[in-house]
């Protein structure tokens, strides 16, 4: 089936405008082979090849549009540890791959870690993260999560704090409390992702840009089709995330697409960075429907949030979120807001990302719930293992059973946007 979109250029955000490379791979043409053909370049993707690389694999990578061009290169730049959903796999398999699941959930900031350093990325990374808490049951939350930190004897700088101190570091009156650690962080989302499928191109990967994939052709080598060429491989990984429409007699209805908005501020002033983030830390709060925030490299407040469930766009993105900031930051008021964009995240009923075969050499993976940039590193290794014939963690994924909403996407999305209703009216007691 042919896909639905055109290729394009990178949405206009401060990302798009703040890039190290404009990437310029060429138009997939004419017949390749490959021992892995990876469709998407995203990080998913693009973490996918380069793992395979970096084991010696021929992979080739097929993006539609650019390399970052989705959710990957418009994120909140947020690292943080967690897959969501892996408390309902813990329920299903018991406390025996606890401490798996615990090393899993911090596995993709360490990848992310270890590239920036090996292949010299530059990608504003720094570490610090807090939580915040909006109302007192957020509290329990944070101090349940502190005794989890203190039971692993967590090796990396964490605090619990009070109001009085999250209002000195924040310099808003909106929390009640947080909870910082020094293992995850934030960064320049597109930038790391275009650094690493540079180290990807160099390791041997071929990279194909503005290449939709129509149709994957199964058998024993499958054939990867664009309009101009085809990849024949052992094996594919579909990668498409929340913006593709391939498969759709296995995939349709498993993941549906809502939207998610930033804005940017003008750089700010010395005294007010000073005043509401001086430690340069990414802050995310403990709603259902989060609102979250972190400094640019040259100081701008990127204030994100309200996703939007039913598939529709917000008329405009700023009027949408600009209150919000606000609330959070009366003293923003005169700001000047230069970029606001926005992207789509796959949103999974259970939660849980969805991994797995269509057939025995075509992988899928895809669905973080708004939650990515740290587990797409994961399932990208989790997919490199299992090409390598190593299962375990793979199938602790493919193994969970997911429900497909009957009837159309719009459909699908329409009953998400009832049920995060629900979670909107809880947000607001
Ligand atoms: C506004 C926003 C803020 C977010 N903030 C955060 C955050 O702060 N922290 C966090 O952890 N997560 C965040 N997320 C979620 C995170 O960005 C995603 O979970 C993650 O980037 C998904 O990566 P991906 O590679 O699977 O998908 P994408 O990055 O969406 O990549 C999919 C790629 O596949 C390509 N593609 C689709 N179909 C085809 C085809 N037929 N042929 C070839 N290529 C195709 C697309 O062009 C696209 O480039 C946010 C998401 C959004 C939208």
């Amino acid at each position: 089936m042919a896909t639905q979109y055109q290729h394009q250029e990178h949405t206009h955000s401060y990302y798009a405008a703040t890039v190290n490379e404009k990437t310029d791979y060429p138009v997939l043409q004419g017949a390749k082979s490959a021992d892995v053909c990876v469709i998407g370049g995203g990080f998913t993707g693009v973490a996918t090849a380069l793992t395979l690389a970096e084991r010696g694999y021929c992979v080739a990578l097929i993006e539609a549009n650019r390399i970052g061009w989705g959710a990957s290169g418009r994120n909140g730049g947020q690292l943080i540890n967690g897959i969501s959903g892996l408390s309902k796999i813990r329920k299903k398999h018991g406390e025996g791959i606890a401490d798996m699941l615990w090393d899993l959930r911090w596995r993709g900031n360490d990848i992310v870690h270890d590239r920036v350093a090996r292949y010299a990325i530059d990608c504003d990374f720094k570490t610090g993260f807090v939580e915040v808490a909006l109302k007192p049951r957020h509290l329990d939350e944070l101090e349940e999560y502190a005794a989890e930190m203190d039971a692993h004897n967590f090796a990396h700088e964490y605090a619990l704090w009070d109001r009085a101190k999250t209002r000195e570091i924040l310099g808003t009156d909106a929390y009640i409390g947080g909870f910082v650690n020094y293992r995850d962080g934030h960064l320049h989302p597109l930038n790391l992702c275009i650094g690493e499928a540079r180290a990807a191109y160099e390791l041997g990967v071929q990279i194909f840009e503005q290449s939709p994939v129509t149709k994957i052709e199964h058998g024993d080598k499958p054939k990867v089709h664009t309009a101009g060429g085809h990849v024949v491989a052992e094996s594919v990984v579909l990668a498409g995330n929340a913006y593709h429409h391939l498969e759709p007699k296995h995939l349709s209805n498993l993941i549906f697409p809502a939207g998610s908005y930033i804005i940017a501020t003008e750089p700010l002033s010395d005294e007010m960075v000073n005043e509401i983030n001086p430690l340069d830390l990414a802050v995310t709060d403990l709603n259902e429907v989060v609102d979250y925030h972190r400094l640019s490299a040259d100081k701008r407040m990127l204030y994100g949030g309200r996703c939007n469930y039913s598939g529709r766009e917000p008329a405009s993105i700023e009027a949408s979120i600009l209150p919000r900031m606000l609330k959070t930051y009366p003293q923003l008021k005169n700001v000047k807001i230069e970029y606001e964009w926005g992207g789509m995240i796959g949103i999974v009923l259970n939660r849980i990302p969805t991994l797995g075969r269509i057939n025995k050499n075509v992988y899928y993976c895809q669905g973080y719930s708004g939650h990515g940039v740290n587990a797409t590193h994961v399932m990208g290794e989790l997919v490199a293992d299992a090409i390598a014939g190593t299962m375990e963690k793979f199938d602790l994924f493919a193994n969970m059973k997911h429900f497909r909403i009957p009837g159309s996407q719009w459909m699908g999305n329409q009953i998400i946007a009832l049920g995060m209703l629900y979670y909107r009216m809880r947000d607001l007691l």
